[in-house]
């Protein structure tokens, strides 16, 4: 048995009690030992939802993807982008989405199919890309980590005086 949750985009992050032989997840039991919330209000357990219940077959789906998929119009103009800024992926994201003419095409592509596979290094570059520039455009509260926030802490952009951080 380990203890495990379900990165299905929830923001839940249950804990949840994942049962494995031979190396498969057979099922899954809800957790039952959260810290108490104190004397003046309800604890939390059990917590989990129908979804998280039935994730130990939906792992196994033929239908799950597998492999990072990026809209095609999208990764190609980040990739056009980064060889026109000596490979710099934050200046390509930032070059990208502030274009209105380029921010238009992905963005009014978007469910309409056309996902192309990408290599996991470049979906990660995308990505971190994405944040650094808005890390840098509009500061580090405009990211928000949900229920794993107070695990994803943001670098200071004010230290305090004296701060060596
Ligand atoms: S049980 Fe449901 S809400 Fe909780 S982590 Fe799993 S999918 Fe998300």
């Amino acid at each position: 048995m380990v203890r495990s949750t379900h990165g299905v985009n929830c923001t839940g992050s249950c804990s949840w009690q994942v049962y494995v032989k031979d190396g498969l997840i057979t099922w899954e039991t809800q957790a039952t030992d959260y810290p108490s919330t104190g004397p003046d209000r309800p604890d939390y357990e059990p917590r989990g939802c129908p979804r998280g219940a039935s994730f130990s077959w939906y792992t196994y789906s033929p239908t799950r993807v597998r492999h990072p998929l990026v809209r095609g119009v999208l990764v190609e103009m980040f990739r056009e982008a980064k060889a026109r800024h000596g490979g710099d992926p934050v200046a390509a994201w930032a070059q990208v989405t502030g274009d209105p003419d380029q921010r238009r095409r992905y963005q009014s592509a978007r469910g309409k199919g056309g996902l192309v596979r990408v290599g996991w290094a470049e979906a990660l570059e995308i990505a971190a890309a994405a944040h650094v520039h808005t890390l840098q455009e509009h500061g580090p509260d405009r990211i928000a980590g949900f229920s794993r926030s107070r695990r994803c802490r943001w670098p200071r952009t004010r230290s305090a005086p004296g701060s060596t951080r």
